[in-house]
């Protein structure tokens, strides 16, 4: 058997995994996330390699991050979670732990898991939308990943959904991050409860009668339900992320477009309304062969297998 350990340094908490060479986990790692403390993530991956390690022979490891990673998947350029700026992580964990170790941005992990082992196996070309607080994005072209000239492809979440619209965090306007998101999604329900209380009331009742209370379990436990507003916001938000789908599909012709991330636990409330204005993005275009739109199979695993499968295929 053939082991190596992916690890997904998250914002909140650093997980790891004993992965095989058919994605299967066999043990899991935990440790929590230092805040703004580049040496106390190093030592918490290392702490979480070498508890995973134990007795085992391993051949590499995969680290999944969020934020901008070199092209030769040494560096992370900037993580705005956690502020780190050109940040050589490859090395400095490779130097801790002994091993050989490669670095990719969390989404393209997360894609890189689904195509080898999920939702997007079978498929020579894909494309991954990971929808939580932001956006983010992985494509699969060829069975390779589309990482570009610096690193820095498939920032689909920072596609520009409205022209001159809401300030995005990367300091562009009008990204899809802003309008589709785990974070619009809360905005356009508050919103929605307060210009129209009568029709948010069981919304409103799950959050103990504040709309600024509203978060996304309450929009997902009402829409589920059949509450208005929260339906609304999943289609505010579906419209958004069908219409970027749409155009996707012209630009890279995928075998199936992934949606993940947290949002996606809410299953078809979210998924009915992208599928419905993908068709619609698509339904005067010629009738040819387009990709189904699916939810991602590995869950919260896909980081870590991905990066554990990354990490093979480089030894
Ligand atoms: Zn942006």
């Amino acid at each position: 058997m053939s082991l190596t350990i992916g690890v997904d340094i998250g914002g909140t908490k650093v997980g790891g995994g004993l992965v095989d060479e058919d994605g299967r986990i066999h043990a899991t790692a935990l440790r929590p996330t230092p805040a703004d403390d580049t040496s106390g993530v190093i030592q918490a991956v290392s702490e979480v390699v070498e508890e995973l390690r134990g007795e085992h022979e391993i051949e590499a490891v995969g680290i999944g991050a969020a934020g901008w990673i070199s092209a030769d998947r040494s560096t992370v350029m900037l993580a705005p979670n956690l502020s780190w700026r050109n940040e050589p992580l490859r090395d400095k964990v490779a130097a801790a732990i002994g091993l050989p170790v490669v670095v990719e941005n969390d989404a393209n992990v997360a894609i890189w898991g689904e195509h080898r082992f999920g939702a997007a196996q079978g498929f020579r070309s894909s494309v991954l939308y990971t929808v939580g607080t932001g956006i983010g994005g992985g494509i699969v072209v060829k069975d390779g990943l589309l990482r570009g000239t610096n690193g820095v492809a498939a920032e689909i979440g920072h596609m520009r959904a409205v022209p001159e619209g809401r300030v995005c965090g990367c300091g562009r306007k009008g990204c899809l991050e802003q309008y589709a998101s785990g974070r619009a999604l809360t905005q356009a329900a508050r919103e929605g409860a307060k210009a129209e209380p009568d029709k948010a009331a069981l919304l409103l009742d799950l959050a103990g009668g504040d709309p600024d209370a509203i978060t996304g379990k309450e929009i997902t436990g009402a829409a589920q339900q059949g509450d208005a507003v929260a339906l609304a916001a999943f289609d505010t938000i579906g419209y958004y992320l069908g219409n970027s789908a749409a155009d996707l599909v012209q630009l890279i012709d995928p075998g199936v477009v992934i949606i993940a991330g947290g949002v996606v636990d809410a299953g078809d409330v979210l998924l009915d309304p992208v599928r419905k204005h993908y068709a619609k993005a698509l339904a005067e275009r010629v009738d040819l062969p387009v990709a189904e739109i699916k939810a991602a199979t590995l869950g919260s695993k896909a980081g870590v297998i991905g990066a554990a499968d990354l990490a093979r295929h480089l030894t």
